[in-house]
């Protein structure tokens, strides 16, 4: 049995994750302003939210069935380092706004280009998440980028 047979074996046979109730408190501050991030609930499903919203637009993520936290809320390097992956990777399914400033590079829908970093990243589907990745990753993810997307812009968002 290969390795990834063996994770998705355990996790099947772990039991269920108990489910977390709306409002719930994440186990960590909010990154930005040190305030609570709470379970809340959207159209894009569950996520942890910063009580302080709109004020601060903190989020984390959850766990679409059970709103366990995903991973760890980033402090400032990583958060740097996941908006300029994004900054990149975002350009290969976000194509229309930008069609044309960098032409030559393949139109994606956004489960394909998820698809192609999974691929390229060697991770699993349910991995292949910027808002999950260390500063490490996002590195590996914008070298790839480049490598394989040279007409994509480089330039940060004025944050
Ligand atoms: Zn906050």
């Amino acid at each position: 049995m290969s390795e990834p047979e063996q994770i998705a074996r355990d996790l099947n046979e772990s039991p269920q994750p108990e489910r977390v109730r709306l409002g719930a408190e994440l186990g960590h501050p909010c990154p930005d302003c040190g305030g609570k991030m709470v379970l809340r609930d959207s159209v894009h499903g569950l996520f942890y939210g910063c009580r302080a919203f709109p004020r601060c637009k903190a989020t984390h993520g959850a766990h679409k069935a059970t709103g366990q936290p995903l991973g760890t809320p980033a402090d400032t390097p990583t958060k740097r380092a996941r908006q300029a992956a994004h900054v990149l990777f975002d350009q290969l399914w976000k194509g229309k706004a930008l069609r044309g400033r960098h032409r030559g590079h393949p139109e994606m829908k956004r489960g394909e280009a998820y698809a192609w970093m999974a691929e390229a990243m060697g991770l699993t589907k349910d991995e292949a998440h910027i808002g999950l990745f260390n500063a490490e990753q996002c590195e590996q993810l914008r070298e790839l980028l480049r490598e394989h997307f040279p007409g994509l812009t480089e330039s940060l968002p004025v944050t």
